[in-house]
């Protein structure tokens, strides 16, 4: 297993590493499902690396591979066999959650495997009681002995992807900066409006993520803006370049901070994960800073008596 403290790396893991102690562990089972029906919009590539560049920040990171192409297991080294536990089984039942769990060779990633005999469980699951909770169900055991749990999801709408968005926390988009990109996705955003009305109300947009990146083209510039106006701070200010490494990667069976750390794309995904978790730290960091801020004139005003009349230590005191 890989250890990266013995290693010496640029910025931004250094940072992320540095500041790793410094999260709260508040991030505990968060479900966030990569989502997008159009095929080959990079959602492989950012569940794999997303969810090893948690785990380099030393949370707790866990991927599911919810696609029958089971893309991100091979990604990750393992080859495709019918007899280990996967997702399929998860969705029938057939085993636990615990049970799928198998580490990898990034310390801190797990990996639930999936298998092209998902696919029959878009058709077995039709009749089905609660079919679209069989995900939900089936997490809700390991749920807590994670921080990060990344769903990757089949390039459709179907009962898998269901699944994953009904047991997700949030949805995070990845899009190309391409005409009718927009398009394509407003099926998607629909569909969450409808989860949010039936099976999930609580379920959020992580964000938008542009991927493949090619910032010589005037049209990625201009669909950038375009995106801009219509997702405001949903899209997400880490773009991921267009770069060799992260197409190179899944050939090794790394993520790609395992195959080239130094790489742009290897970056811009240690990036994106230390976006997500200070998002998910904002409301308290903004709290944190005010108060702070608050309290700071009275500590250095010598000359004005200090009023703890609110403080609870005051009440305390008084009340003792
Ligand atoms: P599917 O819909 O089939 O599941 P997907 O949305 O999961 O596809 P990926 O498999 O992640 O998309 O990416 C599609 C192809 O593009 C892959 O060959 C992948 O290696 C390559 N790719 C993804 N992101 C990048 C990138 N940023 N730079 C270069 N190549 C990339
Ligand atoms: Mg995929």
């Amino acid at each position: 297993m890989h250890h990266f403290a013995a290693l010496h790396f640029p910025s931004p893991l250094v940072y992320i590493q540095q500041n790793a102690r410094s999260y709260p562990k508040t991030y505990m089972g968060i479900i966030i499902a990569v989502a997008n029906q159009k095929g080959g919009v990079g959602k492989t590539t950012t569940a794999i690396n997303l969810a090893a560049s948690f785990a380099a920040a030393e949370v707790r990171s866990l991927l599911v591979d919810c696609d029958p192409q089971a893309n991100s297991t091979g990604g990750l080294g393992f080859a495709r066999d019918p007899d280990r536990v996967s997702t399929y089984h998860l969705l029938t039942a057939e085993a636990t959650a615990g049970e799928g769990v198998v580490p990898t060779e990034l310390e801190g990633l797990s990996l639930i495997p999936s298998h092209k005999n998902l696919i029959g469980a878009n058709i077995e699951l039709v009749g089905a009681e609660n079919r679209e909770f069989r995900l939900r169900n089936a997490l809700e055991s390991i749920r807590t002995e994670f921080d990060f749990i990344v769903l990757d999801c089949p390039p459709a709408l179907d009962l898998l992807t269901l699944n994953a968005l009904v047991a997700a926390d949030s949805v995070l988009v990845p899009m190309q900066a391409e005409y009718f990109a927009l398009e394509g996705v407003s099926e998607l955003l629909d569909t969450i409006e409808r989860l949010r009305q039936s099976f999930n109300p609580g379920l959020e947009i992580e964000g938008v993520v542009l991927t493949m990146y090619d910032d010589r083209t005037n049209l990625a510039q201009q669909v950038t803006q375009e995106l801009k106006r219509h997702f405001g701070d949903k899209l997400l200010d880490t773009i991921i370049p267009r770069n060799i490494r992260l197409a190179e990667a899944p050939s090794y069976g790394k993520p790609a901070l395992l195959y080239d750390v130094r790489s742009r794309g290897a970056e811009s995904y240690i990036r994106l994960a230390k976006e997500i978790m200070d998002r998910r730290m904002r409301p308290a960091a903004i709290e944190n800073a005010t108060s702070v801020s608050e309290q700071a004139p009275t500590a250095t005003t010598v000359d004005q008596p200090e009023d703890f009349s609110n403080s609870n230590e005051l009440k305390r005191v008084n009340e003792s």
